[in-house]
């Protein structure tokens, strides 16, 4: 075992006692788990992938793997450290689903709760519901015990303050540092910034599970919700099938239903690589309106696709040119994953 890896079972995920192993006997053999994961999430494949060769579940390991990035006050697209919304408020999005039961577990607009992956999978094992928001979501996590924290990182609050003060030049808030040292392209940077982790998870006996967790677009509106918490558009898995999830621009993700439509097109007999691609071609084909497109007629942001089918094929796609995480018996590693239009995003 790798350092990092031992390192790992310190994770919060170890902690809350979320560990399921796997009771079925192995039907199909695999040579190896696999866990793939947005480019953030090099650590959490690790961690997730040794999970599974221990015999947990999909969907603990993979809860498992992203908590390490949820804890991770760096990362400022998950967790603590996630960048707020508009009025400087983290809300956290995520999900769960657990291919061998079928059944999902999905919280929105959490606040003050670091690991809302965990969350999700008590609303997954706890109640009849998939998906609890807001207030009820908070009251939910209290009533297992999570603790209550603060969220906003003081480099979090900071980008956000000077975002606020640039925002706007018909409102009473001023910047002092207007033409300084973070001029318009800094602000520019921030509009719309994405920043998630899934995960994918297939074990040795080809069951899967998948997560998806986020602390959304930053500055978005209070109460936005993207796809990462919606079973079916940034996550899903069918243990028949593999799994599916998304990052990035969610409202492009909702509207095509991209996990499920990912899913489906696998069964349909597509290599996870082809499907993630039929899933940036639908969002292409899909997208009508002008503001969301170049000068050259081309979707202006950033989205991108992952999959894995139970033979543990994997594969990921992408508007622009961008890299994913994996992680089976050849070790963690970052991938360059297919794209539309084969150059990095614009900046
Ligand atoms: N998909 C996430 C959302 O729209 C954001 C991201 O992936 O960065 O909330």
């Amino acid at each position: 075992m790798s350092e990092v890896s031992r390192r790992g079972f310190l994770s919060s995920a170890v902690a809350g006692g979320l560990v399921a192993p796997i009771a079925a006997p192995a039907l199909l053999r695999l040579r190896s788990p696999v866990a793939i994961s947005s480019f953030n999430g090099l650590k959490a494949v690790e961690i997730a992938w040794q999970r599974m060769t221990e015999g947990w579940r999909p969907v603990d390991a993979a809860v498992a793997g992203v908590s390490v990035v949820e804890d991770d006050p760096e990362d400022d697209g998950v967790g603590i450290g996630g960048l707020p919304n508009e009025d400087g408020v983290v809300e956290l999005d995520a999900s769960v689903m657990d291919g061998p039961s079928g059944l999902a577990g999905a919280v929105a607009s959490l606040q003050n709760i670091q690991n809302p992956a965990q969350v999700a999978l008590k609303v997954m094992r706890h109640t009849d519901h998939v998906l609890l928001v807001g207030e009820g979501a908070l009251r939910f996590a209290r009533a297992h015990g999570f603790p209550e924290v603060n969220l906003l990182t003081e480099a979090a609050r900071k980008k956000w303050l000077e975002w606020r003060e640039k925002r706007s030049a018909i409102d009473d808030w001023i910047s002092p540092d207007e033409n300084g040292e973070h001029g318009k392209a800094w602000f520019d940077k921030y509009k719309h910034k994405t920043g998630t982790i899934h995960l994918g998870a297939v074990a040795a006996n080809g069951d899967v599970g998948s997560c998806t967790t986020t602390s959304g677009l930053a500055f978005k509106l209070a109460g936005r919700v993207g796809d990462s918490p919606v079973i079916g558009c940034g996550n899903y898995c069918d243990n028949d099938v593999g799994t599916g999830g998304g990052t990035g621009r969610g409202e492009a993700s909702i509207l095509i239903n991209s996990a499920s439509f990912l899913v489906q097109q696998m069964g349909l007999g597509k290599p996870p690589t082809d499907a993630c691609l039929a899933a940036v071609q639908r969002v292409d084909r899909l997208t009508k309106i002008k503001r969301l497109r170049d000068d050259k007629g081309r979707l202006n942001f950033q989205i991108q696709f992952y999959a894995t089918n139970k033979k543990g094929e994997f594969g990921s796609a992408s508007t622009y040119a961008d890299q994913f995480a994996v992680c089976d018996d050849k070790g963690p590693r970052r991938v360059d994953m297919a794209s539309l239009y084969g150059e990095p995003p614009p900046k």
